[in-house]
C-alpha cells in the first residue's frame, strides 16, 4: 500500500461518494469503512492487506466465489472479441447460447429469454410484460399485483411498487403501481395462514390481478424469512384457478443459494415468469434475464403494436452473457450443487448451536442461507446487527446485517474449511454481544 493510501480514499468517498442504503450523516460521522482493494475466492483484501471471509458473498452475488479464474478467463476472451452491440438487427454467440442454454436449465415450459441489467429490471421486465400480455389479450382490466408483505424486488418505482419493506416505500406512496401485500408466509404469526389469505386477497380481485410476484422459498432483504415449498404450491393453484399469473424473483434465490438450483425446484413447480440476476453473472458484471412461458411470448406476436417495447442499451451484452455462460459450465462442470449438502448441514449445526442464547430467536436455515434475530428492536433499521458486524470485523469476516438479522449467505462453492472458519466468527461474534 502507499503511504496515505487509505485515508486520501476515505476522504474522497466522504467528499463526493453517495453509498447505497446508507445515512450518510451517520456514515461520514462514524463509518470508517472497509477499503478493499481485491477479492480472490471467498476473501476480500484492505489495502492494508487486512482479510475478511465475504460471509454474504457481496450482497448475495458471488455464488462461485469473487474473481473465479474461468469467470474471469471468459470475461477477457470475450473482450478481445466483442464488448458490446446491440440486440436490434443483429444477434451474437454469446446472448443467443445463453438463452438457449437458459430455456433448458429453467423450469419446465419456461423458454423465451428477455435480458435485461440487474434485478430489478429483471423484474420491472415481468411487471411490464405481464400487464401488456392482459392489456391485448382480452383482460385490460388486470392492473394490478399481489405480493408479499416485507417482499423486495428491486428498486425502480415498478419493484418498490410490489417492495413490501415500509421504509423503502414510504417516501414514494401516492406514486406506485396498485399492489395487494398478502401476509408472509415467513412470518411464523402467519405460516399456517397465510395461503388461505392468499388465496382470498386472489379470488376478491381476480378481474384485477396481473400477476402475483413471489421470492420462493426465502423472503431475503426483509431479514431471510424462509418459508415452506407447499406455500408455492397453494400460490400456483391458486393462480391457476384464476388464469393469472405467478412470477418467481429467483434474484437471490437461484444458482444454488437454497441447495438446489433454483428455490421452485424445492416445491416442484413451475412459474409463468422467472426473473434472474446475481447468481447469474456470479457477481462479475451487472446483469439480469426475465424467462417467460410460450404462452406470454405468443401474447406479443402479430402486428407490431403488439411488440414488447422495452429494451436497455446493454440489453444481452456480449460481455455479461459470456460469463452468464461460463457461469452454467461451472455449476455442471464442477459439481457446484452436489457438495452443498454437507455444507447446509454445517451451516444448520452451526444456527442451531446459537438457538439457545438469551438474546437469539428464531433460528431458521435453508441451504447456504442461516439467520438469527437478535433479540429486542426489530426491522430493517434496527441497530443489534451491526453490533455483530463490528465484532465479526475485528476478527476478519464481512457480516453485513439486515438490522436485527444477523445472517450469512458465502459463496455457493466455498470449501468446507472456509465455511467453518466463517461460523465460528459468527459464533464468537454474537456471544461477544451478549
Ligand atoms: N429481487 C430480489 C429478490 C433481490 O434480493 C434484489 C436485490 N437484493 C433485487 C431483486 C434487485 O436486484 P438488483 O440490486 O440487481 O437491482
Amino acid at each position: 500500500m502507499v503511504d496515505g493510501e487509505r485515508e486520501q480514499i476515505v476522504a474522497l468517498d466522504k467528499e463526493c461518494l453517495w453509498h447505497p442504503y446508507t445515512a450518510m450523516d451517520d456514515y461520514r460521522r462514524r463509518t470508517d469503512p472497509i477499503v478493499v482493494a481485491r477479492a480472490e475466492g471467498v476473501r476480500l483484501f484492505d489495502v492494508d492487506g487486512r482479510c475478511y471471509i465475504d460471509a454474504n458473498a457481496s450482497w448475495w452475488t458471488s455464488t462461485l466465489g469473487h474473481n473465479h479464474p474461468r469467470v474471469v478467463a471468459a470475461l477477457k476472451a470475450q473482450a478481445d472479441a466483442l464488448c458490446h452491440a446491440p440486440l436490434a438487427g443483429i444477434t451474437h454467440a454469446p446472448a443467443a447460447e445463453l438463452a438457449a442454454r437458459l430455456a433448458r436449465a429453467a423450469p419446465v415450459g419456461l423458454d423465451h429469454v428477455f435480458f435485461s441489467d440487474n434485478g430489478s429490471t429483471a423484474v420491472e421486465v415481468a411487471m411490464k410484460q405481464t400487464l401488456q400480455y392482459w392489456a391485448q389479450n382480452g383482460r385490460p382490466e388486470r392492473r394490478a399485483f399481489v405480493s408479499l408483505e416485507g417482499a423486495f424486488h428491486g428498486e425502480t418505482l415498478g419493484c418498490t411498487a410490489l417492495g413490501g419493506i415500509q421504509a423503502f416505500r414510504k417516501p414514494f406512496e401516492g406514486c406506485l403501481v396498485p399492489c395487494h401485500h398478502a401476509p408472509s408466509p415467513g412470518d411464523p404469526a402467519w405460516a399456517d395462514t397465510a395461503a388461505d389469505a392468499l388465496e382470498e386477497i386472489v379470488s376478491s380481485h381476480a378481474d384485477e390481478i396481473a400477476a402475483v410476484v413471489l421470492e420462493p422459498m426465502v423472503q431475503g432483504a426483509s431479514g431471510m424469512r424462509i418459508y415452506g415449498a407447499d406455500y408455492l404450491r397453494r400460490a400456483r393453484r391458486i393462480c391457476d384457478a384464476h388464469d393469472t399469473f405467478l412470477v418467481f424473483d429467483e434474484v437471490f434465490t437461484g444458482y444454488g443459494r437454497t441447495g438446489t438450483l433454483w428455490a421452485a425446484d424445492h416445491a416442484g413447480v413451475a412459474p409463468d415468469v422467472l426473473c434472474l440476476a446475481k447468481g447469474f453473472v456470479a457477481g462479475t458484471l451487472p446483469m439480469g434475464a426475465t424467462i417467460s412461458t410460450a404462452r406470454i411470448f405468443e401474447g406479443f406476436l402479430g402486428e407490431a403494436d403488439r411488440a414488447f417495447y422495452y429494451g436497455h442499451t446493454f440489453c444481452g451484452n456480449p460481455l455479461g452473457a459470456a460469463v452468464a455462460l461460463e457461469v452454467l459450465r461451472v455449476f455442471e462442470q464442477e459439481g457446484i450443487l452436489d457438495r452443498v449438502g454437507p455444507k447446509a448441514e454445517r451451516i444448520a449445526h452451526a444456527f442451531r448451536g446459537l438457538e439457545r442464547l438469551p438474546h437469539v430467536d428464531h433460528v431458521r436455515t435453508l441451504g447456504m442461507i442461516g439467520a438469527l434475530d437478535l433479540a429486542g428492536d426489530s426491522g430493517y433499521l434496527a441497530d443489534g446487527g451491526w453490533r455483530v458486524y463490528e465484532e465479526a470485523k475485528k476478527r476478519g469476516a464481512y457480516l453485513r446485517p439486515l438490522g436485527n438479522v444477523v445472517y450469512v449467505t458465502p459463496s455457493v462453492n466455498i470449501a468446507e474449511e472456509e465455511l467453518e472458519e466463517l461460523l465460528d466468527i459468527l459464533a464468537e461474534s454474537v456471544r461477544a454481544i451478549a
